[in-house]
Parts: structure tokens; sequence; C-alpha cells
């Protein structure tokens, strides 16, 4: 019944953690989950206010532009030129997203011919290479190993596979590793994609998701990305708003155009009404997002505690809400363990892709009290 693209999406591999999470539960025990990648916190009040103030305006009831809002683009290369340095024409160099998501699985219709091959990430966000798989390419997977700083290794990279590369996707602040990109990686990429003509996506989903006065770059400062790449953005972490589907891509005109062209045969563009709530997040006072990271440092902080005390000795992370902790053995294996006999979720690297075995991550949606909580189960466990 099913298309190839269907049946050959690879096996869900949380399954088998999703049936103990819920056997557990049914038992009574309390289940503290660190599982999922989506915020706990609500959405600040003066972006909920703007979403209210604008669903009462009738012209916001119709079908959006497939664009996106001029003032909705315009908000975001403002805050881009005032967050980043880049500067943008919302005209030609700004689309709005459906959530950084539909950026990722729709740009390879874009620009992936059948057997084309994209380059993403291992571990990586899952829907790199199912985008690369539905649009009839090739996922190439790089290793992101803890050796490399979790930075691709571009040199490793076979030279018939880099000629055959059509797009590659990167992620830095990185899910689900945590780490950050220097400069020079930026670098490196730029000059990758101009000898191989490539398109880059960079997703930088987690920019504002950063401690210890860590400040995460964008890929656009990079000397000549806007020639060869876009980044997509997203409002969903940054501001706890994962249910609104809030985003949007910037950077190079003609792949704007290419991704555009995608979206406007498929969906019909965000509600106008969450679009004006994106111009308030995006222009309106950053201490929400202040203060947010200020919770996760603390929660960060808490839980490397727990962690600790199962003997695994992991460097804080300087961005994003994860936690990726190195494991002995097999981290579906160690996941199982946590839950079984702590109660605790925590999701298994080889999820994220083969370099993934030897992990698990730790998402910190749960308030300090629960994961110190967590932490006492932990101190008690014997792995
Ligand atoms: C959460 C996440 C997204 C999805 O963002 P939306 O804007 O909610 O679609 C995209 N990329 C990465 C790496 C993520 O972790």
């Amino acid at each position: 019944m099913y298309a190839d693209r269907i049946n050959s999406l690879p096996p869900y591999l949380f399954a088998s953690i999703d049936k103990a999470k819920a056997e557990i539960r049914k038992k009574g025990i309390d289940v503290i989950d660190f599982g999922v990648g989506d915020p706990d916190m609500p959405t600040p009040p003066h972006i909920i206010e703007a979403l209210k103030k604008s669903v009462d305006n009738p012209a916001r009831h119709r079908y959006p532009s497939y664009v996106g809002m001029l003032s909705y683009r315009q908000a975001a290369a403002d805050w881009y030129r005032k967050r980043m340095n880049v500067d943008l024409n919302p005209e030609e160099e700004v689309l709005a997203l459906i959530g950084s998501k539909e950026g990722v699985a729709h740009t390879p219709l874009a620009f992936l011919n059948p057997g084309d091959v994209a380059l993403v990430p291992d571990p990586g966000y899952p829907v790199y290479a199912t985008g690369t798989t539905f649009a009839s390419g090739v996922p190439y997977r790089m290793p992101l190993l803890s050796e490399n700083d979790f930075l691709p290794d571009l040199d490793a990279i076979p030279e018939d596979t880099a000629r055959k590369a059509k797009l590659m996707f990167i992620n830095y602040p990185n899910n689900p590793t945590s780490a950050t990109a220097t400069a020079s990686f930026f670098e490196e990429v730029v000059d990758f994609a101009h000898e191989n003509d490539i398109v880059v996506v960079h997703d930088n989903a987690y920019s504002e998701m950063t401690f210890d006065g860590y400040e995460a770059p964008s890929f656009l400062e990079t000397k000549g990305a806007m020639d060869v790449g876009v980044e997509l953005h997203s409002l969903s972490k940054t501001y706890n708003m994962t249910g609104w589907r809030i985003g949007f891509a910037v950077g190079n005109r003609d792949i704007i155009a290419g991704i555009g062209k995608v979206k406007t045969n498929i969906d019909s563009g965000a509600f106008e009404a969450v679009q004006e709530a994106g111009i308030a997040a995006l222009s309106g006072p950053q201490d929400c997002v202040r203060d947010m990271n200020r919770i996760y440092t603390k929660r960060r902080d808490a839980l490397l505690v727990g962690l600790k005390e199962l003997g695994l000795d992991v460097t804080p992370p300087e961005a994003t809400f994860y936690v990726w902790a190195g494991i002995e053995g097999s981290s579906l294996e160690f996941s199982k363990l946590l839950l079984e006999k702590a109660g605790i979720v925590a999701t298994p690297g080889v999820g994220f892709g083969e370099s993934g075995e030897g992990y698990v991550r730790f998402a910190l949606t749960n308030p300090v009290e629960r994961i110190n909580e967590a932490v006492e189960r932990m101190s008690k466990l014997n792995v």
C-alpha cells in the first residue's frame, strides 16, 4: 500500500522505550521524562497578547501570503541586523516558515534530483535524512565525533560523494550533541561548498539558548556564506513557541526563492496572527530569553551532579537544552535500565544515527526540583 519512501524509513528506534515507558506508568511509577526536546515553560505573556489582538482582526483570517507578511520578514531582518550583525533584504532574503522543521523537510525538494546526495550530520535531527529520502535523494551521513568536537570532518568525505552532493545540512548549537561551531569551521564549510557547488543549510534553531556568556554566531556572518547558503531559524525553542509553528529562512536569494517555490505548491503560509505574535517576539523585550537561559543553566548544573553519581563525567554544555552524556555499551540498554530501575527517561543516542551510539541525551525540560529527584534516584543506582 505504501510508497517506497515510506517503506524505506528507518525503524522507529524509540518504540521499545515508548512501550517500556507506558508499562512503568501503568504500574503507577512516577516517571521523570528527559526525553522530548519541547520547552516545558509557557510562551511569554507579551507574545500571547499580540496573538490575541491579532486574532480579532478579520484581515488576519484570510490566506496568508506564501512568503510571509512583509512586516514579519522585516522584523526577522531587523533582528538579524541587531543580533547577528547580518544585513538582509526582507523582500528577497527572508522567507517565513511554518517552523524550521518545515524548512528542513521542503528544502531537499528544491535542490535534489533523484539520486543526488545530501550531506547530513550523524547523530542529527532525523528530518535532514528523511527529507532527503522523501525527495528521492541519498543521505550521506557525516559522523560527529567527540574527537572532532562533534564537527563533521569534511576532508573525510570521499571526493566522488562530495562531487555528487548538492546539499549539506549543519546545525550548531547542535541537537543532540549540544556542541557549538567555531568561525573557522564555518569558513571551511563555505570553501567546501564553493569547491563542490553545494547548497548549505544551517539550522540555527538553538542560537539563543546559550549559557555562561557564550553567544552563538550566524553562519551568514562567515565571508562568502551568503553566496552558498541559508540559515533556518525557529521561534520554537527561543520563545517557548513549539506549538505555534513559526520560523523563517534567511540568506542567499536564489536558494530562498527555490524553497519558496516548493512551499507555494505545498502549503499556504503561516497564520498571520501567529506571524504578528512572531513580530512581538522578535522585536519585543528579550529579557524573557535571558530569564529562561538562567533557568536552563541551573537545571543543567543540577543534572550534571546526578550524572557524576552515575560515573558520567560530562562537560557542561554552553548551548541548547540538551546534555549529551557518553556511556559504556549500548545506549538503548542504558536508557532501558534508567527507565526500569529509576523511572527516568533519556533518549538513546543511537536513535539520532549510528554515531550517536554510546551516548544518551537528556533534555532539560523539568524544573530543578524534579531534576534533584532524578539525581537522588541516580545516586541509588548501581551502574
Ligand atoms: C526543535 C528543532 C527543530 C524544529 O523546530 P520548529 O521550528 O519547531 O520546526 C529544527 N531543528 C532542530 C535541530 C531542532 O532541534
